[in-house]
């Protein structure tokens, strides 16, 4: 399994630093947000170590969503998000992937999220459309 000495995530992982952890399996594990946005706000992480998503095997990135999926239920959370960031510029401070669940239990609590709708071009659309489907 791949890992890096110097990530907190893989010593997280591996007990080196402690966490409120809430499942371990072969692949995933996951804990508490030490800071939070609301509560039960929990991050699910393969064990294999990689920066971004397409850094990680895909039999690893298939047994993170169900455990997203267990995390709501059991916190009873009514309304939330998942979130996975890429990037400095796309927030991401820790470089090892991580799914956030955030519940969302009000306005002022959990995920804000800036939305910048860009105007409708039809022509664009298709021509990035037929682009990306050749490269799948
Ligand atoms: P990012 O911005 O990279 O998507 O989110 C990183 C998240 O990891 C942040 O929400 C931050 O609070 C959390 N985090 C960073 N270091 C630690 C840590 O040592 N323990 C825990 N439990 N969470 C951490
Ligand atoms: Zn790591």
């Amino acid at each position: 399994m791949a890992s890096s000495a110097a990530c907190i995530f893989c010593k997280i992982v591996k007990g080196d630093i402690p966490s409120f952890k809430l499942f371990e399996s072969d692949k995933v594990f996951a804990f508490l947000d030490i800071n939070p946005l609301s509560k039960g706000h929990a991050l699910v992480i393969p064990k294999h170590h990689g920066a971004k998503l397409t850094d990680i095997p895909d039999d690893s990135l298939a047994e993170l969503l169900p455990v997203v999926k267990k995390l709501v239920l059991a916190t009873g959370a009514e309304d939330y998000n998942v979130l996975q960031n890429n990037g400095r510029i796309a927030h991401q401070e820790v470089d090892h992937v991580h799914f956030h669940m955030i519940p969302k239990p009000n306005e002022k609590e959990g995920l804000g999220i800036a939305w910048p709708q860009q105007k409708t071009d039809m022509d664009g659309l298709k021509a990035l459309l037929a682009d990306i489907k050749s490269k799948m």
